[in-house]
């Protein structure tokens, strides 16, 4: 399996202004759809001048609240310029439509990709995988900004056969002052974090805590605070209970179960930063050639009921009502407007 060091961007650096009262049509042409989000429709784009091929997504603002939402959204790219981060290319206000055109990433989710019958899932590879994957968010704290999405399909592969990944959608990311109290009121219930469920303080530890579920759900097919119901999974969040026991972890290291025991830790403070985590044992890069671990046949049956039981119901962004401690689906199921309300 290659690793890979690049460090080239897709494009040189681009100070992106939104452009106002400009149709994206008169400097792109649109092709097919490549995927939908919560908020976005994302299509596959040209330049016409040009012919750089990119993604252009569509997000529908109805109220000036929304319009802001993807304005911050932009705030945010501008200042994520790093290979394992999606790239902003040039953004677009257009009456009560906003479009943002983005590096094209071709390679499909990262999930999608480790439960092709051609991919050999090992325990190497899924290092190579978290290693990328903390070297994005450590770029992202870094510029003391917050993810606040992170979950399998928010990375995605740069190509079909490789093994690089990016990190994508910056819809929900918040600027981070480590002085002042930031709370959300949204997220993933089997990714967010307890901090998030219980309305505390969030912080870079938040991220971490989804980068941890990531890992697990990663080397097992797993997830584990999945319970029968979703208040039953976030109650399962908020007092941080999971184990190791089930047979897809038999071949997994101790070291692997190390960095995800010191993620999954309920004190947000306590737990490993991106820093950290690149420095742990289990993603340090070896100088010696490690024997090849073997291939996890387990994991990959679990991973493709996880794939489908997540294609069937896509778990998007709920939101959490604090009063209640009930959750709910943050609005209806249309891509139309943007998560921004839900930020508090
Ligand atoms: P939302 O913010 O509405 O949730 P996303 O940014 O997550 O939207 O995009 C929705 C889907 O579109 C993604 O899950 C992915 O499959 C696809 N997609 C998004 N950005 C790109 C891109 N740059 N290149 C290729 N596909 C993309």
């Amino acid at each position: 399996m290659k690793t890979s060091n690049e460090v080239q961007l897709s494009f040189p650096y681009r100070d992106v202004q939104i452009k106002r009262g400009l149709d994206p049509k008169e400097e792109y042409d649109l092709q097919e759809e490549l995927g939908r989000g919560k908020f976005g429709i994302v299509y596959r784009c040209t330049e016409k001048t040009s012919n750089l091929c990119l993604a252009a997504k569509y997000i529908t603002c109805p109220k000036k609240e929304d319009r802001r939402n993807v304005e911050r959204e932009v705030d945010i790219m501008r200042s994520l310029q790093h290979p394992r981060l999606i790239q902003l290319y040039d953004a677009f206000e257009n009456g009560k439509v906003m479009c943002v055109i983005l590096e094209l990433i071709e390679g499909g989710e990262l999930f999608e990709r480790v439960i092709d019958d051609d991919f050999i899932l090992t325990e190497k590879s899924c290092t190579i995988f978290m290693r990328q994957i903390c070297e994005g968010v450590d770029f992202i704290h870094k510029q003391r900004i917050l993810h606040l999405d992170m979950k399998p399909e928010n990375i995605l592969c740069l190509t079909k056969t490789g093994n690089r990944i990016k990190i994508i959608d910056f819809g929900l990311a918040r600027r981070f002052d480590p002085d002042k109290k930031l709370q959300v009121l949204f997220g993933t219930p089997e990714f967010v974090a307890p901090e998030v469920v219980n309305y505390d303080a969030i912080g870079y530890g938040t991220d971490m805590w989804s980068v941890g579920v990531i890992c697990y759900v990663l080397l097992s097919g797993l997830s584990p605070f999945m319970g029968a119901t979703d208040p039953q999974t976030m109650a399962n969040v908020t007092i941080a209970k999971y184990d190791f026991d089930d047979e897809a972890f038999n071949e997994i290291s101790d070291t692997a179960k190390d960095f995800i025991r010191k993620l999954l830790l309920k004190d947000m403070t306590k737990r490993m930063s991106a820093e950290d985590c690149l420095n742990h044992e289990w993603l340090k890069r070896k100088k010696k050639i490690i024997a090849r671990t073997p291939s996890m046949e387990v994991t990959k049956d679990n991973l493709k009921l996880f794939v489908e039981r997540w294609n069937e119901h896509p778990n998007s962004p709920y939101v959490f009502d604090k009063s209640s401690q009930v959750i709910m689906p943050d609005q209806d199921d249309c891509p139309t407007s943007p998560a921004s309300s839900l930020a508090k």
